[in-house]
């Protein structure tokens, strides 16, 4: 049984009627549940028993402390992609020791600041980040573990938004550029080669995309270290996907299966850096009707929850299954779902068959864990919410509600 489940009509978070949730603290509001987030964290760890790995969570699907703190305590890395997330990392306790830091774009800064407290991994994306980061070494007087993040140019077969490995993507170096860096970097002092990293994408759902991508890689990284390059890590990058509504991901099993195959005989600890698939079906998103429109054209439905709280469905069409919080008995009629921030994308559920709510009714947008809060913004000055997270029949705020005296912090008027 999901953990999100309808007892007696009432939808609950483990043991936590939802409404009991939203009466205390309000909506909209970001619920957690204790049991899939460990639960998920868990299934991967034992797809991978017996295979030497790190389980690095990709800190930008969803960074509260408390989920950070969660994984830590079960063992866990971290894949981070920028400064604020490595102190978001030791602000919940996790190592510098077990996180590994990507993304086209670090600065020197936040290179010294990782360098210093023992970062494991940089996934440097371009050649003149390279040299970057060999300064940045040299001036501190350490070698900078580094790993070079290649493109393999293979489609992932997902939202062309997350898609990152084809030759057109800003990330990562070309395929064939990379034999060349790692020779260069070894005339560098302030570098030292440790790994070789890809990503291709997110929401991935084929195996046959990664199986192409990683068979590329472990290629690459068998003649590096023929090539004298005394690498440790192979990093297989994120990206594993989760049902939203009709999607079927592989399991972690089969995920397992397909990396252990493509990475064989190539002796690497093995870095693995899922986020939604650790997160994304262990968080649904509360929200409040606040109206009822019928139009000629169409029936809306205007919820307290807008595009600023969950931007997925704006920036890429996503879906997110909708559940009343108490079910209602009637016939179906096609609703859109919308939020209200003045823009015409604010549409969080389209053309959904939906028993009419009434005024007050509350709604879960499932499926919500990931990439939700940590893309909210404050746009049309709306704070954001609260999150909270169940753990069986408790539950506490992780997260109190952004107030509106926050929304000018900084200012001068
Ligand atoms: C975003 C990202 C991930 C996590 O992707 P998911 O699809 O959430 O698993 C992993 N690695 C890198 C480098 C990323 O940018």
């Amino acid at each position: 049984m999901s953990v999100f489940h309808h007892r007696k009509g009432v939808l609950h978070a483990e043991q936590v009627p939802l409404p009991a949730i939203a009466d205390a603290v309000g909506t909209p509001t970001y619920v957690y549940s204790t049991a899939a987030l460990t639960e998920r964290f868990q299934a991967v760890t034992e797809a991978f028993q017996g295979q030497k790995h790190l389980i690095c969570y990709s800190v930008k699907a969803n960074s509260n402390l408390a989920i950070l703190g969660l994984f830590a305590r079960l063992g866990s890395g971290f894949d981070i992609v920028s400064g604020g997330e490595l102190a978001r990392v030791k602000q919940a306790g996790g190592e510098p020791g077990r996180t590994v830091f990507a993304g086209v774009g670090k600065t020197p800064d936040e290179m010294a600041q990782a360098l210093s407290q023992g970062l494991l991994l940089f996934n440097v994306e371009s050649a003149e980040e390279l040299e970057a980061l060999d300064a940045v070494g040299r001036k501190l007087g350490r070698r900078a573990p580094f790993a070079l993040r290649v493109n393999p140019d293979v489609d992932a077969r997902t939202h062309r938004y997350i898609s990152t490995g084809l030759k057109t993507s800003k990330f990562g170096v070309p395929f064939e550029e990379a034999v060349a860096l790692y020779a260069k970097a070894k005339k560098m002092k302030g570098l030292q080669a440790l790994g070789l990293d890809c990503h291709i994408g997110s929401q991935l759902t084929r195996t046959a995309p990664m199986k192409a991508a990683l068979t590329k890689v472990a290629d690459l990284y068998v003649t590096l270290k023929a090539r004298g390059h005394a690498l440790e890590y192979l990093d297989v990058g994120g990206g594993l996907g989760i049902t939203y509504s009709d999607e079927t991901p592989p399991s972690p099993q089969e995920y397992a299966r397909t990396v252990l195959n493509a990475t064989e005989g190539t002796g690497a600890t093995l870095l693995l850096e899922p986020g939604r698939a650790l997160v994304g079906n262990a968080g649904v998103l509360l929200t409040r009707v606040l109206y009822r429109k019928p139009t000629e054209a169409r029936t809306f439905v205007v919820v307290d929850a807008g595009m600023n709280d969950l931007m997925r469905p704006a920036l890429y069409e996503a879906h997110h299954d909708l559940q009343p919080v108490v079910k209602r008995r009637g016939r179906d009629v096609e609703v859109d779902v919308v939020g209200p921030v003045c823009e015409s994308t604010d549409v969080l559920a389209r053309a959904r068959p939906l028993v009419l709510p009434r005024q007050d009714d509350l709604y879960a947008f499932m499926s919500a864990g990931a990439y939700g809060m940590s893309m909210a913004s404050t746009y049309n000055s709306r704070p954001r919410p609260a999150e909270v997270l169940v753990d069986g029949a408790a539950w506490r705020v992780v997260r109190e509600r952004e107030r509106v005296e926050d929304l000018w912090r900084g200012e001068r008027a």
